[in-house]
């Protein structure tokens, strides 16, 4: 059997030199789990790139120089970025050169840039590569993948247990129902078609259709809690539930977090965080909401997956929040982390086909599918702008439709620069969706001119949709005070004109954070009031741990 080779770090520069040093120092820490691949000029870096391609090996990090003649660094890692997206980038650079590497973060989307001499590279390279390396690993990389989805490309149920899969990080691989290798295993499964998507376990367990409960227990993801009763029950695993999660367990509350889909919320869905303090080269939002999971288990948080609350009740001195299944957790406090989710587009005819080429959210791992089609994406903000950005590595163009008269008012200027720099990428202003039509799949959308009124339609089988959000708090109804749009009130919010809310009965106004209940906070997005970034609502999680503490005491 053919041993499949370590994972290659190639690293180029014409200074042999500095070649040379650089490879040393990599292959002194990495030798024994990395192949150095050594290069001198860009062209000849790109060629190895294009055999290892050919060979079927695996890149794990390039680091080139930026000054090269003929092609520079930052020109290198862009065409670099086309045999291999999913290998980290590092741009090495003299001082002077900085300016040129902050540049770069956003044209080649640049991981790191380390400035030379990097001496010591205990202080300095390695750092840098542990993390890299660490990324491209949870990234699903290298992971030998050993669960198996058998599915149709146009399935709805198939995309959601691979959307499940691919959110929580579990590696798997996918396999198409009408090629011999989902056949098999369909047959050997006693199952059909109609019945996928068919999960394979790799100790050959087959599981039809699972629920994402199914799913989430076959992989090794607890469902239910271990205790009756906790400290704190944290609902929904955005940045603010875990922030709450990390400094409410590291604080010593016994702590619970629930998540009915998968850690890192609206987050974890970002390609790249840009604006979260302490990361000036970007972080993609799934690595930092996986690093924020893991510290949270660390100090002891229990975390459980694919559970949805449905009620939350104040019965006496405990607060109850109840599953969909009927089974019941219960807690001194709550902090409510439920953040919003995607409104949808209203156009006839979308809703049958989402999950099938309609798509609410960036879905990241639906990207390479697209590779050499059209794809539309429809909103004017940040999240859509990073998704347009995203999907123009593997898509032959991406449409981006906008309703306004251009994407100035709704989208950050480094953004906007990005996507002006980008051919792949074009965007259609007074442009919206009317209608998407397709039979097993979405195959065309019909787009007007809001300024002409004109229509016309377009083959596509993606649309990407971004339009803004809303909390999806129904499930509070007569539980805590929210706002006409369904955002939770809390604190002053919730005092105006001097009442405390009614059938408050505790001798002093709500704390800030804290809902009409008493003990019960509210964090992050779906908050009345507050700011949709990942930087508050983590904050926000972490000073509703501090009024839990404070309520507590006064118990
Ligand atoms: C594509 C994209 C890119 C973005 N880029 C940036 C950026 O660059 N910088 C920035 O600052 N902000 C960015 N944002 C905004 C930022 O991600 C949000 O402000 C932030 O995630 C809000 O965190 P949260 O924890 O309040 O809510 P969310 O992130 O919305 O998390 C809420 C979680 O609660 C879960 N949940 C909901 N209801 C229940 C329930 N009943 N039971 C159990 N679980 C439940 C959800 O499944 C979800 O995981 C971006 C958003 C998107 C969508």
């Amino acid at each position: 059997m053919d041993v499949m080779p370590n994972p290659a770090i190639l690293t180029v520069d014409d200074d042999p030199a500095v070649s040379r040093a650089v490879a040393r120092d990599i292959r002194r820490r990495y030798g024994d789990r990395y192949r150095v691949v050594r290069a001198d000029s860009a062209e000849t870096a790109l060629e190895a790139l294009r055999e290892l391609k050919l060979r079927g090996e695996q890149v794990a990090v390039l680091i080139a120089d930026y000054r090269m003649p003929q092609m520079n660094g930052i020109e290198f890692l862009e065409a670099a970025m086309d045999l291999f997206p999913a290998a980290r980038r590092v741009l090495l650079t003299a001082y002077a050169d900085t300016d040129a590497a902050i540049n770069a973060i956003n044209v080649v989307d640049l991981d790191h840039y380390l400035l030379k001499p990097w001496h010591p590279p205990e202080e300095k390279l390695y750092p840098v590569l542990d993390q890299l390396l660490e990324a491209w690993t949870a990234g699903g990389a290298t992971a030998t993948p050993e669960l198996r989805v058998v599915g149709h490309r146009w399935s709805a149920p198939s995309f959601k247990a691979r959307d499940f899969l691919a959110r929580n990080l579990v590696p798997f691989r996918w396999v198409l129902a009408d090629e011999a290798e989902g056949a098999e295993l369909l047959r050997a499964a006693g199952v059909t078609a109609n019945d996928v998507p068919l999960v394979v376990t790799a100790d050959g367990k087959s599981l039809v259709q699972p629920s994402p409960a199914d799913l989430a227990a076959q992989v090794g993801l607890a469902t239910t809690p271990a205790a009756d009763f906790y400290d704190l029950v944290v609902v929904g695993a955005g940045p603010a539930g875990l922030g709450a999660a990390v400094y409410g367990a590291s604080e010593g509350l016994r702590t619970v977090l629930i998540e009915r889909r998968a850690t890192g919320g609206q987050a974890g869905q970002s390609s790249r965080i840009e604006n979260y303090l302490g990361f000036p080269d970007g972080v993609s939002g799934a690595q930092l909401t996986d690093r924020a999971r893991r510290q949270a288990l660390r100090f002891g948080a229990e975390l459980l997956s694919a559970r949805e609350v449905v009620s939350l009740e104040n019965a006496g001195g405990a607060r109850v929040l109840r599953f969909s299944d009927g089974s019941s957790v219960a807690a001194h406090t709550v902090v409510l982390a439920t953040g919003v989710s995607y409104r949808m587009l209203p156009a006839p005819g979308l809703a049958e086909l989402t999950g099938r080429g309609c798509f609410y959210g960036s879905v990241a791992s639906e990207a390479p599918s697209c590779s050499g089609e059209d794809v539309y994406i429809v909103g004017g903000a940040n999240s859509a702008g990073q998704a347009a950005v995203h999907f123009s590595r593997y898509a032959r163009r991406v449409h981006l439709l906008i309703r306004g008269d251009d994407l100035a008012r709704s989208m950050s200027s480094y953004l906007i620069d990005q996507i002006a720099r980008i051919d792949a990428i074009e965007v259609h202003p007074c442009t919206e969706v009317v209608g998407g039509a397709g039979q097993d799949h979405l195959e065309r959308v019909t787009l007007r001119d809001m300024r002409t009124g004109e229509t016309r339609e377009a083959d596509t089988s993606w649309l990407f949709v971004f339009i803004g959000a809303e909390p999806h708090t129904d499930w509070l109804d007569g539980a805590v005070a929210r706002d006409r749009r369904g955002f939770v009130l809390t604190g002053p919010d919730l005092t105006r004109g001097g009442h405390r809310p009614a059938g408050w009965a505790l001798p002093r106004d709500p704390y800030h954070l804290e809902s009409s209940m008493p003990g019960v906070f509210a964090a992050g997005d779906v908050r009345a009031e507050s700011v949709k970034r990942v930087a508050s609502a983590v904050g926000e999680g972490a000073m509703a741990v501090s009024l839990v503490h404070r309520y507590l005491e006064a118990q």
